[in-house]
């Protein structure tokens, strides 16, 4: 059985809170209809210990914006709410062992169809292993993405997702971890929770969002991190049969990060991936603020005062 982290805190209405406090009448629509926007963020500590860091706070909450504007959700919190409402609760809950990352969601909680629409920023927040990825084995799925005509893939909102979850468990019984869908012309749009990278010929390639994927963040930052490595970068279409004739192949996302593929369906991958294993390598060394780059800018978070804050952020 999967066993799911249950933190002490949680960010709702406003503040950080107990766990237990962060309900939604079943009324709403963001129960009936499953109406929301979200974002995930990673937040790493830097390699010696001395701060903690989220990556490209303003691109995720950018996109959360971007979000609630196309399904006509005001967004109830400005950059400055959003990046201290992050703050307080990663500060409630961070551990020097763990690395993080948060889901911040806006919930619709009050109006109908569209009228008299509110929604709450909730925050929830869980601890990460540090150690990067291995290498997953990986499957095409039968399944389809939605397009940009029935439920835009470019939202990030979790009704999105009911087609990734099918996806997950077709790939569960054939032994995957994790699924590519093909997108309505039946190339390749992206993974259920992640974007596909190819290597071909010494250049990297993904699908754009075009394609059917998300507007993720983690292919831009990775963009420009090529820029300054010279590796050439190149946004097209992408056919199913490509992948499987890669030289090297990856998922990139914020919590998948970058994450080499060995298998996808029958076909094995060569075991090097020289050009993967360079961007992996510059990508660490940003996100722990070894070596910054522009690209992934990050959020400090401020350490905790000396006398615990945690009573007080939770308002008792
Ligand atoms: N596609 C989907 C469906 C995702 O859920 C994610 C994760 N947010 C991504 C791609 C990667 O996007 P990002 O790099 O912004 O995390």
């Amino acid at each position: 059985m999967v066993q799911l982290q249950r933190p002490e805190w949680v960010y709702v209405r406003g503040q950080v809170r107990p766990w237990d406090e962060a309900v939604l009448h079943v009324s709403t629509e963001a129960i009936t209809r499953g109406l929301n926007v979200y974002e995930g963020l990673k937040g790493y500590w830097r390699q010696d210990g001395a701060s903690f860091g989220i990556v490209a706070m303003k691109r995720h909450f950018a996109r959360l914006q971007r979000s609630a504007r196309l399904l006509y959700i005001p967004c109830p919190v400005d950059y400055q709410e959003f990046e201290g409402a992050c703050h307080d609760l990663v500060r409630a809950l961070y551990r020097p062992d763990r690395d993080m990352w948060v889901r911040a969601t806006l919930y619709v909680v009050e109006g109908h169809w569209g009228e008299g629409t509110k929604a709450d920023l909730v925050l929830t927040a869980y601890h990460q292993d540090k150690a990067p990825p291995a290498p997953i084995e990986i499957g095409v799925s039968t399944w389809r993405r939605s397009s940009d005509d029935s439920l835009p893939p470019r939202i990030k909102t979790s009704a999105n997702y009911q087609v990734a979850r099918l996806a997950r468990i077709e790939g569960r019984g054939r032994g995957f971890a994790e699924m590519i869908l093909l997108n309505q012309w039946g190339r390749v749009a992206e993974a259920t929770g992640a974007c596909v990278l190819l290597v071909r010929d010494g250049a990297v390639i993904t699908p754009p969002p075009s394609e059917g994927r998300l507007e993720s963040i983690t292919v831009q930052i990775l963009q420009e991190l090529c820029g300054s490595l010279g590796i050439p970068f190149v946004e097209r279409p992408v056919d199913r049969t490509e992948l499987y004739v890669a030289d090297e192949l990856a998922l990139a996302g914020t919590l998948a990060e970058i994450v080499r593929i060995s298998r996808i369906d029958e076909h094995r991958l060569p075991e090097r991936a020289p050009v993967l294993s360079r961007i992996a390598a510059r990508f660490w060394a940003a996100v722990r603020g070894v070596e910054p780059h522009p690209a992934a800018d990050l959020s400090i978070v401020e350490p905790r005062p000396q006398r615990s804050g945690i009573a007080q952020l939770a308002g008792r």
